[in-house]
């Protein structure tokens, strides 16, 4: 049994709806799916409906765009309560902020005569977490550019006129977060960060896994993490980073994760579920036994 735990949809900049996910999921022969799609967990009803119709087990989750020291990385949150209102309440204001990125970013190709507009963009989006991906289509569509690539080359790499920081929490904020929701934070993709030293500090500050298995990881980098799993006593996950087909061949069950880590992310979850709420029935407890 295997599964992959790295998922995006339309809720984000994948360009599968939940229910072609699952069916993907599904044809690819996996047991469990994992939807974690940008500062968002929408998706993740439509999802866990289509799965269990499949036949799947689902793992409601998100990828949290995060910072330590300066470096972006991206923190995984699984098995959280995505009806959380904190946790619904941060999201709403990541929402807002990558829009208003959306804005600023159309503002900079119009001042290098680019005539974009927002609502085209917003519109091709259609989900309330929208990024570079869709400035990019939209660019494609409108005939500005050829490629994907091309945009982001021209337009929207790092330094390129229509570059727009984006707004970040803390990896401590963003492992709180998710803890807080009852799930258990892992650190994506960390072989793209090229940043270990940033691994002993979220330990202490309670990261619970990292993802050893990703479609950019070569078989010695995953090793690699292998061994800074076993070191700090870290869960191991594994996903493909499917963006459906936004950059060509579909990469969804391309990363097959042996289900034993499934059992121990959920033994986890499961753990910090008895926690949270012993913790918050202990505000009712009688003090001093009256
Ligand atoms: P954002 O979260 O808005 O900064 O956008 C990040 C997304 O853009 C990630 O999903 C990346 O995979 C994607 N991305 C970054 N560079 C490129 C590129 N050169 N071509 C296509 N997608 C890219
Ligand atoms: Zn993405
Ligand atoms: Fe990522
Ligand atoms: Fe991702």
């Amino acid at each position: 049994m295997f599964a992959d735990l790295h998922l995006h949809t339309n809720f984000s900049d994948g360009t599968y709806s939940p229910e072609e996910l699952a069916a993907q999921a599904r044809a690819h022969g996996l047991a469990a799916l994992a939807l974690t799609d940008h500062d968002t967990v929408e998706g993740c009803e439509r999802a866990a409906r289509a799965s269990e119709s499949a036949g799947l087990e689902f793992i409601p989750g998100t990828e949290l765009t995060a910072e330590q020291d300066g470096n972006e990385l991206h923190i995984l949150g699984y098995f959280l309560d995505t009806q959380n209102q904190r946790l619904l309440t941060e999201i709403a204001r990541f929402q807002l902020v990558r829009q208003n990125r959306i804005r600023e970013m159309v503002a900079r190709l119009q001042a290098v005569h680019v005539p974009l507009q927002p609502e085209m963009v917003f519109a091709l989006a259609n989900c309330r977490s929208p990024g570079r991906p869709h400035v990019a289509r939209a660019l494609v569509k409108a005939g500005f550019c050829a490629t994907l690539d091309e945009a982001f080359e021209r337009f929207l790499k790092k330094n390129r006129p229509a570059w727009v920081p984006k707004f970040k929490m803390s990896a401590a904020d963003a492992m709180e977060l998710v803890h807080q929701s009852g799930g258990v934070a892992v650190l994506a993709h960390p072989g793209l960060n090229r940043s270990d030293e940033v691994i002993p500090g979220m330990v202490e500050a309670g990261l619970d896994g990292i993802e050893c298995f990703h479609t950019k990881h070569s078989t010695a980098v995953s090793q690699h993490y292998l061994e800074i799993a076993d070191r700090f006593k870290l869960l191991v996950t594994g996903g493909s980073d499917c963006h459906g087909l936004s950059k060509g061949k579909p990469l969804i069950g391309t990363i097959k994760l042996p289900y034993q880590h499934v059992e121990r992310l959920k033994a986890r979850a499961s753990e910090r579920k008895t926690a949270l709420a012993i913790s918050a029935g202990a505000k009712f407890l009688p003090v001093n036994g009256q």
